[in-house]
């Protein structure tokens, strides 16, 4: 049986510090935050990656994803002046947990942006 980091945290195994939970989303503050708010969203259902997530035709929790990313920007009071989503994938996205989520970042002028 699959067990990450992130699995660890959904069942209660590891502490997190969470701000949103439903049935299909938990997100959790990033233990290593990268701007003054960093959270992760992440998907209750283990799933490697969203090739994987993709393949069970999960097209609707991929939208709610987005609708949880802008209801917690509001919640945490990011959404006004601006924010980041963000997922890597792979090896050379630099994915570093090996369970789909995404990274909403905000609360300061982030840094370079790579797409210009
Ligand atoms: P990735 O590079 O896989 O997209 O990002 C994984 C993120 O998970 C990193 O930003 C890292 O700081 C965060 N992370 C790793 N382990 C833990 C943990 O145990 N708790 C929390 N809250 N975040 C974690």
């Amino acid at each position: 049986m699959i067990s990450d980091v992130f699995c660890k945290i959904i069942k209660g195994e590891l502490k997190s510090d969470a701000v949103y939970k439903d049935d299909d989303f938990l997100v959790i503050k990033d233990i290593n935050p990268q701007a003054p708010v960093h959270l992760l969203i992440i998907p209750v259902k283990h799933h490697f990656s969203l090739e994987d997530f993709m393949e069970e035709g999960n097209l609707e929790l991929l939208g709610k994803a987005l609708i949880i990313a802008h209801k917690v920007a509001h919640q945490v009071g990011i959404a006004e002046k601006g924010y980041r989503l963000i997922m890597n994938e792979g090896e050379y996205g630099g994915k570093l947990v090996p369970h789909l989520h995404f990274h909403l970042l905000g609360g300061k002028r982030l840094g370079p942006k790579i797409v210009k």
